[in-house]
Parts: structure tokens; sequence; C-alpha cells
């Protein structure tokens, strides 16, 4: 674990409000007079879906929000990743609304970039998909508001996430289309649950990005390969949401995606996902990979060098300041 900790490393599938340390989850729901939280004994795809209005009601004010940003910044940091995109779905709170939703978790980023951490910390605006069109609507326009404004610097893209079970993507094609219009990259949630046809239509519409991708049939990866579209794969999350055992040999023989893009050489990330609900971190869920392939250190080093290319970053002095920190760390460990 010694060498996937000391190398610097990329997040690019990070929720914010997933990211929650229990204990601070806990101390939200104290401090608002709400019961505490027990994470399950086993966690499944269904019982994090319950999870997340829980933790939403915890994140009342600002003031929460800001210690969630900055502890979710200072476990990236810890783990020594350099470059992280941190996803979140805005929403009105008691004291801010949600454009100060947006506002608040960047000036977070804007203060953390003042302090002497190596982290470079970039914003995805979540879009969720079981809630309604003008929610949507809502989202990216502030998102592309942000993006095109003159000082940003930290928006970056848009997703498609929430519980895949509800809504349809087709729906948010229009919305999806009018990020991408303004110069947004964007990323959609894919093939967490069967079903075919919303592959095709995902595949078809070509995010830049395919979150999990994990019910994909051979001829769909191959579209992926085809296409060049990166998977991000979360190998603990991806496990429980196949409601598999979480272990090495589980992953090596059952994750599909990952066993595929290993073979083909096909592009792909390793990202936590909700590292505080999964009880995980960045340094965990490359290792699982490095483990269940048996990959030797260069091979550890190449899959971060390979995300280098897959970040949503414009800047293209940033993408080269990445390029060579990440080079110049592998060469000198
Ligand atoms: P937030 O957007 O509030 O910062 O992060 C929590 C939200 O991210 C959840 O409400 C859900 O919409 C989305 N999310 C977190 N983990 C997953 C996941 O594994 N799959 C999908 N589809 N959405 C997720």
């Amino acid at each position: 674990k010694a060498f996937t900790r000391s190398l610097y490393k990329i997040e690019l599938h990070c929720h914010l409000t997933g990211s929650i340390r229990i204990e601070t989850l806990n101390e939200f729901l104290r401090e608002h007079g709400l019961q505490k939280y027990e994470p399950p004994k086993s966690l499944t795809l269904k019982n994090c879906f319950s999870a997340f209005p829980l933790v939403h009601s915890a994140i009342k004010t600002k003031e929460n929000l800001r210690r969630l940003t900055f502890e979710t910044l200072a476990d990236l940091s810890y783990a020594n990743c350099i470059y992280a995109e941190i996803r979140t779905t805005p929403r009105a709170l008691n004291d801010i609304n949600k454009a100060g939703y947006l506002e608040t978790v960047i000036e977070c980023f804007k203060e953390w970039e003042e302090g002497d951490s190596r982290l470079i910390p970039r914003l995805i605006v979540s879009v969720d998909r079981s809630k309604s069109l003008r929610e949507a609507e809502e989202n990216v326009d502030l998102a592309v508001e942000g993006f095109l404004s003159p000082t940003n610097k930290y928006i970056v893209g848009v997703d498609l996430g929430g519980n895949p079970s509800s809504g349809n993507f087709k729906s948010f094609i229009p919305v999806l289309n009018k990020a991408r219009e303004n110069g947004l990259k964007v990323t959609v949630h894919c093939g967490e649950v069967e079903n075919e046809e919303e592959i095709d239509g995902v595949l078809e519409w070509g995010p830049d990005r395919l979150g999990h991708f994990l019910t994909c049939s051979d001829e769909q990866f191959q579209k992926a390969v085809e296409m060049e579209i990166p998977i991000e794969v979360c190998p603990t999350s991806n496990m429980l949401t196949l409601d598999l055992p979480l272990n090495v040999k589980s992953l090596k023989d059952n994750h599909g995606t990952l066993q595929k893009c290993m073979e083909s050489n096909h592009s792909f990330s390793v990202s936590t996902d909700d590292s505080g609900l999964f009880s995980t971190h960045a340094v965990r869920e490359l290792w699982l990979v490095a483990q269940a392939y048996e990959l030797d250190e260069w091979r550890i080093a190449g899959i971060v060098w390979d995300m280098v290319d897959q970040v949503f970053e414009g800047n293209r002095k940033t993408r080269a300041y990445l390029a060579r920190d990440v080079r110049v760390r592998i060469k000198n460990m």
C-alpha cells in the first residue's frame, strides 16, 4: 500500500455529500436534534440511496457545507490526490439558496488553494435524475452561468446521477445538450441497473465520460471503446451496487467492466464515489485494483498517468502541470 499511498493521484468521481465523514455526519445530526446514523451491516445500492435523504437532512447550513467541503478536500489531500473533480447537486440550505450553495463550495476551493496543499479542486455540477426537469434546468443554468463567468476556474462539468431506478435519461438530453453547447464537459452515470435501452441511448448521445458502466453488454462496451469514452470505475461502490462481496478476488472475478478495460487497454479512472458512506479512500480504491490484477508499480502508475488525459480541466497550463507533477513523482519513486 505504501506505493499507492505515495503516488500522486487523481480523483474524478467523488460525490460531495457521500464523502462526509461518519463522525461529522453524526455531529451535524446531533446539532440539529436528529437521530444518529447507524451504518447498515451490509451496504447495498438500495440502502445507500436511502441514506442520502438523511445525510442531506444533516447538512442544513452554509457552515455545515463549508466543513463538509474542507474535510473532503483534506481527506483527498491526505490520500495524496493532486487533482480532484468533486461533484455535487446544488440545493437551498437554511441560510443560502441554490446559487449560494455552489458559491460556498467554490469559496472553499479558493480558500483551499490559497493554502499550501498540492490538491487542485474542481467542481462538477450534478443533476439528480430522480428530481424534476425544472430542477435539472436550474442546476445546468447555474453551471453554465458560473462556467461562462470571466473569473471561473473551478466549474468544469455537469453530471447526471441520482437513483438509477427513477427518471429516464432521454428526458434530460435537452439540458445536457445545453451544458455541452456552452462548453461544459458531461459525465453520465450509466449501467448501474439493467437497462439495455437506456445504455444505448446514453452511448448514442455520447458523454465525455461514463460513470460506472457496469451492466453493459459486450457490444455496448465495444461502442464505448470505439467512441473513446473513458469509464469511471469505483471499485468499492461498484461491488456494492452489484451486490457482490467486496474483496480482491471478487473484484477480479466479477467486475466485468474493469476486466474488459484491463484486457482492451481502454481508458478508465479509479475513484471513491462516496468515501464516507462506503468507508473508503482514494488509496484503498487504487490498491484494490492493483491487488486484483497483481499490477507492478509501473502499471499502477500507468493507471494514474492515463487519468491525466481524462480530466475535465480546460486550462492547458494546469493540465500540463498535472502531467509534469505525476510524471516527476513517478520518476522519483
Ligand atoms: P450530493 O450531490 O448531494 O453532493 O451527493 C449525493 C448525491 O449524489 C445523491 O443524492 C445521489 O443523487 C448522487 N449519488 C451518490 N452516489 C451515487 C451513485 O453511486 N450512483 C448514482 N447514480 N448517484 C449517486
